[in-house]
C-alpha cells in the first residue's frame, strides 16, 4: 500500500468515536506505527525480554509476570518522581490542553489529545493507586490493566513526540511529555520498545555515537569536512580529536558530520572556530551530543550521557561548547548536572574572545553553540557579509527543546537576522513558546510510521506555507538534528520549494574570513545570489 496523497490526510474527521474512551483496543495500521527493537539491540543493553515480535502481531510474547511488572514499576516510579504522582493528581481535566497536539489536530483521534493521552496511565492509577479507584473500579474512572490496555499505552506513547506544547497551555503546567517518558519506561520493563530508538542507543555504546561510526570513520568525515571547506573559501582549517590541554570541548549531534543538510552546519562550526581562533577538540569518543535515552528511559539518559563529562575530564577541556540539536540539549539543560555531574572539576565558561562569562551555565558548565555566536556578533567580533545568503528568504522553526525545555529563543533570531536579509516569522502562535512540533521528534522519525509523521508535521507544515505563500520563504531554518532530518521530506510532502538548513549553515555563508578566496559559492557548492543573477541576465 502506498503512502496517502496530501489532499486525502487533510481529509480529517473530528467527530469523536462512538466508542468508549476506556475500551484499549487498537488497530496497528501500517504508517501509523513505528517497529519494535531488535532483540540484538535489547541485548546489547542489557534491557529484558530480547524477543522476536511486532506491534501488529496478536502475541506479544509478554513475560509471564507481566501485570506485576507494571504494576511494581508505577509504584517505584510513584515513589521516585514526584512529578509523577502530582501529575496523576492533579488534572481537573478542563480541556485547555486538548486541541493543542499536533497529532491531535493532525489525526482527529481524540486518544491524541494529551488529557487522554495521560488518561489512559491515569485509569491504571486510579484503579490500583487509590482508595476510590480500588473500591469503585470504572465508576471512579479506573481500568483494569489488560494486554489490550499494553498495546494501546505502546500505540499512544510512540505517538506523542515529548514536545512539550501541551504544557505550555495547562494551567497547572502538566507535562505530558513526562507521562509519556514514564509510559515508555515501563514498557521497556516489558521489552516493549521501537528499535529506532534502540539501535541509535546501542550504537552509542558500541562507538559513541548514533550511526556506529568508529573513531577512524569520525576522524574521515572530520578530515574530508576540512579538505571541503578548503575548497570552498581557500582556507584549511585545523579542527582537532581528542587533543588534550584543549580549551574547549565540542560536542556535536553526528548528523552534523554524516547527514544533509546538517552537513553545512558543521561546516560553518568549522569556519567560524577557524575565524576566531578558538582552543578546542572533538573527541572520537564522545562524538554524538544526541541521547535517545530521553526516548527509553531516565537510566538511559543516563548511561549514554555519561561520556561527555568523561570525555571533558580525560582531555582536560575547561568547558563544553555544544551544537545545534534538539532532544541533546535538553538533557543537557535539565538533567545533566544532576544525573552525571556534578561538573566541578571543570570551569565556569568564558568566552575567550569576547570575556562574557555565561553565568546561565554555571552549573553544566556546557554553552550552547547559538549563544555563543550571538555574543561575538553582540561584541562585533565577526565579519559577516549577509549578501551572501541572498538567494534564501528565511524563517525560523523553534526546536521544541532549545525553545520549550532551554527558553532559547532569541539567539538564534539575533543570529539570523545578523547574517541574512530577508527574515520572516511564521504566525506567533506557532513560534517560541507556542512552537508546533516536526512530528517525527523522539524516535519517531521512521518510514514506516510515515503517515503519522505527515499527520503530526502539518500543523508546522501549515505555517511555513503561510510564509511561503505571504512572503516568498524558501529556507526553514533551525538548531535541531532530528528536525533536519525530518523536515525535508515534511515540507517536500506539504509544502514543495521549501528547503531546510541549521543556523550554522548561514553563519558560515556569511562570514568574511580572514585570508579567504573570493567566495562564488555558498556552502553547498551553489551560487552565490549576485552570481546566479548573472547568470542568468
Ligand atoms: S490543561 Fe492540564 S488540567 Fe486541563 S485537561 Fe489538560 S492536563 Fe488536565
Ligand atoms: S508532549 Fe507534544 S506530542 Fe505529547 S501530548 Fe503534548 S503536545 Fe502532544
Amino acid at each position: 500500500m502506498s503512502n496517502p496523497k496530501p489532499d486525502e490526510l487533510v481529509q480529517i474527521e473530528y467527530q469523536p468515536s462512538h466508542r468508549d474512551w476506556m475500551d484499549p483496543a487498537v488497530e496497528f495500521r501500517k504508517g501509523t506505527f513505528c517497529y519494535s527493537a531488535l532483540p540484538r539491540n535489547l541485548n546489547y543493553l542489557g534491557l529484558p525480554n530480547a524477543r522476536e515480535w511486532q506491534p501488529f502481531d496478536k502475541d506479544w510474547k509478554l513475560p509471564p509476570d507481566w501485570k506485576r511488572i507494571i504494576l511494581d514499576g508505577m509504584k517505584e516510579r510513584l515513589r521516585k518522581y514526584r512529578s509523577f504522582r502530582l501529575f496523576m493528581d492533579i488534572c481537573v481535566r478542563c480541556g485547555a490542553c486538548a486541541d493543542k497536539c499536533h497529532f491531535f489536530i493532525g489525526s482527529g483521534d481524540p486518544k491524541n489529545m494529551p488529557v487522554l493521552r495521560a488518561e489512559l496511565m491515569r485509569s491504571i492509577y486510579r484503579r490500583y493507586f487509590t482508595l476510590t479507584g480500588r473500591l469503585f473500579g470504572s465508576l471512579a474512572g479506573g481500568r483494569e490493566l489488560t494486554e489490550d490496555v499494553i498495546k494501546e499505552w505502546f500505540y499512544y506513547y510512540y505517538q506523542c513526540t515529548e514536545c512539550r506544547r501541551c504544557s505550555v497551555f495547562c494551567p497547572y503546567g502538566i507535562d505530558t511529555a513526562e507521562i509519556t517518558m514514564i509510559g515508555r519506561e515501563l514498557l521497556n520493563l516489558l521489552g516493549c520498545n521501537i528499535n529506532w530508538v534502540l539501535e541509535p542507543a546501542a550504537n552509542c555504546f558500541r562507538t559513541g555515537n548514533h550511526l556506529g561510526v568508529q573513531p577512524h570513520g569520525f576522524k574521515d568525515s572530520v578530515d574530508f569536512a576540512v579538505d571541503e571547506l578548503e575548497e570552498l573559501t581557500g582556507i584549511r582549517v585545523e579542527a582537532p580529536i581528542n587533543r588534550k590541554g584543549a580549551e574547549i570541548l565540542f560536542i556535536v549531534p553526528s548528523a552534523d558530520y554524516f547527514g544533509t543538510p546538517h552537513y553545512y552546519t558543521f561546516l560553518g562550526y568549522l569556519a567560524l572556530f577557524h575565524e576566531i581562533g578558538l582552543d578546542y577538540t572533538f573527541s572520537a569518543y564522545a562524538s554524538e551530543g544526541g541521547n535517545f535515552g530521553l526516548f527509553n528511559s531516565h537510566e538511559m539518559i543516563k548511561r549514554l550521557n555519561a561520556k561527555i563529562y568523561a570525555e571533558a575530564k580525560r582531555l582536560g577541556v575547561k568547558w563544553i561548547i555544544g551544537a545545534e540539536c534538539g532532544h541533546m540539549w535538553r538533557v543537557l539543560h535539565q538533567y545533566m548536572d544532576t544525573m552525571n555531574g556534578p561538573a566541578d572539576f571543570l570551569e565556569e565558561p568564558v568566552s575567550p574572545i569576547t570575556g562574557t562569562r555565561f553565568e546561565n551555565a554555571r552549573s553544566t558548565r556546557m554553552v550552547h553553540i547559538c549563544e555563543f555566536t550571538a555574543d561575538l556578533i553582540h561584541n562585533r567580533r565577526l565579519r559577516l557579509d549577509p549578501g551572501r545568503n541572498d538567494r534564501w528568504n528565511v524563517t525560523f522553526h523553534d526546536s521544541c527543546n532549545p525553545a520549550r525545555a532551554m527558553g532559547l529563543l532569541e539567539e538564534p533570531r539575533y543570529i539570523l537576522r545578523s547574517v541574512c536579509n530577508r527574515f520572516h516569522e511564521m504566525p506567533e502562535n506557532t513560534i517560541r513558546e507556542q512552537t508546533f512540533c516536526c512530528g517525527s521528534g523522539s524516535g519517531l522519525g521512521t518510514d514506516e510510521n510515515f503517515e503519522m509523521r505527515m499527520r503530526g508535521g502539518l500543523p508546522r507544515a501549515n505555517a511555513v506555507k503561510y510564509v511561503r505563500d505571504k512572503h516568498g520563504v524558501n529556507l526553514l531554518t533551525c538548531i535541531c538534528a532530528i528536525d533536519k532530518a525530518t523536515l525535508p521530506s515534511l515540507l517536500e510532502y506539504w509544502v514543495p520549494g521549501v528547503e531546510v538548513a541549521g543556523v550554522h549553515e548561514l553563519v558560515g555563508n556569511a562570514l568574511v574570513m580572514r585570508g579567504e578566496k573570493e567566495r562564488t559559492t555558498d556552502l553547498r557548492g551553489e551560487p552565490l545570489a549576485e552570481k546566479t543573477e548573472a547568470a542568468h541576465a
